[in-house]
Formats: C-alpha cells, structure tokens, sequence
C-alpha cells in the first residue's frame, strides 16, 4: 500500500518537473525511499514526462537494481541509490539540468547568499560538487561528501547539474525548484552589478526561522 502510494507520488512530482521549467526532453528525475526497506522508486528511463505513471515506475533496491517488472531505471539511478545508502535520513532525491544553476555549475561556482529566500531554504550558499562521470558512484560519492554537514539541501556537481535530497520526494522537488529560482535571480543580480553581501547572523536568523518555526512541522504519515 505504501508502495503504491509512493509510485503515484513520485509519478506525479515529475510533473513539478515540466510545470516549473526545471527540465528538457526526459532529462530530469524523482526518486523516493521506501520506508523502512532497502528499497527505492524512480523514473523509468527515457520516457517522456507526459507518459509517466505510478505503474511505469521502476522499484529498485539500494543497489540500483530493478526487483520487479521490465522497464530500465533512469540512467541516474546509481547516484540516487548511493545518497540512499549513505544518508539514512534522506527520503527523496532529484536531479534536474535547470538552466540557471547549471549555468553555474558549468562555471565551477557557488551560489553565494544573496537573498533571505536562499537563507531559509539553503542556510547559506549552494555549494558546488565535483566532476564526476555517470556509470559509477562518482556522482553519488560528490554529491553525499558535498552535502554531509552541509545546511544546503542542493549541490549544483561540476559541469553538469543539480541534485537536491529531502526527508520526503517532496521536498527534494522543492528545493529543486527554490534552487532554480535563486541562481536566476543571483545570476541577474550580477549580471547589473555586485550584489549585496547578508550578514551571517542575519542568515542564520532566517534559517532557524524558516526551518524550525516556519517550514519544519513534524514529517506527515504521507511521503507526499
Ligand atoms: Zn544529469
């Protein structure tokens, strides 16, 4: 039952994917943990976004493995699997090319805080991880030695894209989208000028805030 629900919410998080322009063609995914077992769900690979159902997506266990049915996992499957394996708290992963965080991940460079939206959501910047070829752990291995002990929920890895953890798919696609958001606004911002530094207290301030007073209310039964 879980399973089925969770199938039918990751299905339906690719279509934050398309609604928020995070993604071209198939190239993006969500993937989600099963609770309390080894096992995963994920985009199948290369099927368009509009065709994406909750009977169409690949249970795999943490290995990257598909348990059941004939459809191939995203080519980003390993990756995921890797963060899952590696950090027990995560509950849903996405990996997306959005244009303007790419854009500075093709630069090697850090979002720097500029805004009390990446505050909240980031605690600070939006780190860069590092190059790393598909097929292995390399990604996986980037993005969870990036992201161990980070604020971010968001590491853009190196001439290549992002990949955004959360406690649930959900959030994972939130960030995804709050990431997109602030590296458009931050590359605008300096495209005119040079953007004004925050305070570090005053960062903090708003990530404490946000995190524990605004934004983390107790994890619903539901993985939605
Ligand atoms: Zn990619």
């Amino acid at each position: 039952m879980i399973e089925r629900e969770l199938r039918e919410t990751v299905a339906r998080l690719h279509g934050e994917l398309t609604r928020y322009g995070l993604v071209a063609w198939t190239a993006g995914n969500v993937s989600a943990r099963v609770p309390g077992r080894d096992l995963m769900i994920i985009k199948p690979s290369g099927v368009d976004y509009d065709d994406l159902s909750a009977d169409n997506m690949v249970l795999c266990d943490l290995d990257g493995v598909p348990v059941e049915g004939d459809l191939s996992p995203s080519s980003d499957t390993a990756a995921h699997a890797y963060v899952y394996r590696a950090m027990p708290e995560v509950g849903g992963v996405v990996h997306t090319h959005s244009t303007y965080a790419t854009a500075w991940a093709a630069r090697g460079e850090s979002i720097p805080c500029w805004l009390t939206a990446q505050a909240d959501e980031f605690g600070g910047e939006i780190p860069v991880g590092p190059f790393a070829l598909i097929g292995g752990d390399d990604i996986g291995k980037g993005i969870v030695s990036t992201l161990t002990g980070h604020r971010s929920p968001a590491v853009l890895m190196r001439n290549h894209g992002v990949f955004t953890i959360g406690r649930t798919a959900r959030a994972a696609v939130k960030a995804a989208v709050m990431c997109e958001d602030v590296a458009r606004t931050a590359h605008l911002a300096r495209a005119l000028g040079q953007p004004v530094p925050m305070a570090q207290a005053d960062i903090d301030a708003l990530y404490d805030r946000y995190q524990n007073v605004y934004g983390q209310r107790p994890a619903p039964a539901t993985t939605t």
